[in-house]
């Protein structure tokens, strides 16, 4: 192939608009710009012939690895037969109603129908319209607002950036916008008062949710949304108790359960979804990235019989319902969406998750977990972090400007192993493909080991 890397480079920091980068430094090349070209298994490799193995699976999206022929066959025959057509007024394709049999057969008790996006965040977009058209088919109209947690990650766009809990994604976007509310973030490690145990922070967490929907009024509150563990806000379990102590709130007071799985859908953390391993009983459940491995775009919005039977209602009084993408359901995502769940299963990626994770998350805490400056190891199936303090025994946390997280992500980046330097906080994450071999976590134990002590001693 012709050796474009100058040429793309220019090309690079001239033209293209990265998502979630410092535009200026890009633009002027004062920041390392990396150009991938292909991928195999858990390694990437770019135009300069440095492959490095990903830890964070892309976003934490490509589940079963990289270069998996079966679904590009599947994508290519797709494309052939059939590359479009509408999900509108009824229409299907072979792909995607079979697709929609199969996540159902997959997702938790009590879910019934697939409503298919392109992202999580549009999913999400989907997720708050159906909300509110629920509360307005029930005759609630006051019912509307939605609760997410501080650290919350649930996409970038108008009212999915707003349930985000990052300030990042809020600063100078004029957002978080009128009825999002956030809550408590379920940090055991940053609580508030170190005396308190799991169960009792969880306690607190639920106490503040309650106190928060009795301020704004429970006929006001519509729903609450949150991701099994939180990801991109840290790679933090939830601690002892907290998903039973909300749900109990929830119920008290109506507020429908969101369950954004679109990290911990189909298997990231050993079971097929995060709502199974943790008692969760939502009402809707995002999913996206592991649904496709991220070989073709597509999310979805899994509605429970509960909304289900509510949503047709709506249509009996109102006539269709007014929502629809022109690609929703696009049948090339759909044919990546099988081949990838089957791919899951015949290589039985979910248990591998279960047993690899446990096996790497305890490495990883006996490696690390000694060190002066490691003030937790935490995580969950193929989830895990590592979170940086100044001090461990008054947990004070490093000043930001010092880039602790980022400076051993790059240190870690240098031996060939890609991690993830997690906003708000020095946190080291990890989220490997679900194919992940023993051997292949031993790889980024050790070279953790080595980035952290070229930074902090
Ligand atoms: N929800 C969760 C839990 C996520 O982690 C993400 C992305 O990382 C999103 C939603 C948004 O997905 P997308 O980036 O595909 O819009």
């Amino acid at each position: 192939m012709l050796d474009r890397s100058n040429e793309l480079n220019a090309w690079d920091r001239n033209h293209f608009f990265h998502p979630s980068t410092h535009m200026g430094m890009h633009a002027r090349g004062e920041t390392p710009t990396r150009v991938i070209s292909s991928g195999e298994g858990v390694y990437i490799t770019d135009t300069n012939g440095r492959t490095s193995l990903d830890a964070f699976a892309g976003l934490y999206c490509v589940n079963v690895g990289y270069g998996r022929q079966k679904i590009a066959d599947a994508i290519a025959n797709q494309a052939k037969n059939l590359a479009y057509y509408h999900a509108y007024v009824g229409h299907g394709t072979q792909a995607s109603i079979t697709l929609s049999k199969m996540i159902i057969d997959r997702a938790p008790e009590g879910m019934s129908r697939v409503y298919f996006g392109l992202s999580g965040s549009d999913a999400n977009e989907t997720n708050i319209k159906l909300i509110w058209y629920y509360n307005n088919i029930l005759g609630r109209p006051e019912k509307k607002k939605i609760i997410s947690r501080w650290r919350g990650y649930h996409g970038s766009g108008v009212m999915t950036g707003s349930l985000t809990g990052l300030e990042l994604f809020h600063k100078a976007f004029d957002l978080p916008r009128a009825q999002v509310l956030h809550t408590e973030a379920p940090y055991y490690f940053r609580r508030p008062d170190r005396s308190m145990d799991e169960e009792q922070f969880s306690q607190y967490c639920a106490d503040k949710l309650e106190k928060m929907i009795l301020a704004e009024g429970p006929d006001t509150v519509a729903a609450f949304i949150g991701e099994p563990i939180l990801g991109t806000g840290g790679i933090v379990p939830p601690p002892k108790g907290y998903w039973e102590k909300i749900q109990a709130v929830l119920y008290k007071y109506d507020v429908m359960l969101v369950a954004d799985e679109v990290v911990t859908g189909f298997g990231r953390l050993g079971t097929m979804f995060g709502s199974d391993h943790y008692g969760m009983k939502p009402g809707l459940i995002t999913i996206a990235k592991g649904l496709t491995s991220a070989y073709a775009p597509l999310s979805g919005t899994i509605v429970s019989d509960k909304v289900w039977q509510v949503l047709i209602q709506g249509s009996d009084q109102m006539g269709a319902i007014g929502h629809g993408w022109t690609y929703a359901a696009h049948p090339i995502c759909a044919a990546a969406g099988i081949a990838n769940l089957e791919l899951v299963d015949e290589l039985d990626l979910v248990k591998n998750a279960g047993k690899t994770g446990a096996y790497f998350r305890s490495e990883l805490a006996k490696a690390v977990g000694y060190h002066k400056h490691v003030g937790e190891v935490r995580g969950d199936g193929l989830m895990a972090a590592i979170e940086f303090v100044e001090d461990k025994d008054d947990r004070k946390f490093f000043d930001v400007s010092r880039k602790i997280g980022p400076q051993i992500a790059a240190a870690l980046l240098e031996r060939g192993v890609i991690g993830r330097a997690m906003p708000q906080g020095d946190i080291l994450g990890f989220a490997p493909p679900l194919c992940l071999t023993k051997d292949e976590a031993d790889i980024i134990v050790t070279n953790a080991v080595h980035a952290i002590r070229s930074v902090l001693g």
